[in-house]
């Protein structure tokens, strides 16, 4: 059995995954619990948000994020990745930053205008 705190609003359940019974969700209050529980147990996944260094904006790193959850375990490799990109202004919402990060198919995007 496997515990989380479902995080997917501030009520925080205290989730109960049963991994021998094709991982049975207990503990929710409602259906996003049970999404978040089995998730969480076969394969937990993170949005990463970051910043990275911007050259000739108002400032010198712009905020970014990934555009959907990489594995949890990518997270550290993603991060290195990240650190590495140098942009110009000027940079866009939305504008993609590192295509298909590490290969899991999940773009990295600018959050802000630079
Ligand atoms: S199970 Fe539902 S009510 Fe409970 S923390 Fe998750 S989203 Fe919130």
């Amino acid at each position: 059995m496997k515990q989380f705190i479902c995080i997917m609003c501030p009520k925080g359940c205290h989730l109960s995954v049963d991994e021998q019974n094709d991982y049975a969700v207990t503990g929710y209050s409602c259906a996003k619990g049970i999404k978040y529980g089995k998730a969480e147990a076969t394969n937990p996944v993170r949005v990463v948000t970051s910043t990275v260094v911007v050259e000739g904006g108002q400032r010198n790193r712009v905020p970014v994020k990934t555009a959907d959850g990489i594995p949890k375990t990518e997270v550290i490799d993603a991060m290195k990745v990240i650190n590495q990109v140098h942009l110009k202004s000027p940079v866009h919402i939305g504008d993609v930053v590192v295509k298909d990060l590490l290969g899991t198919g999940i773009d990295v995007v600018a959050t802000a205008n630079m």
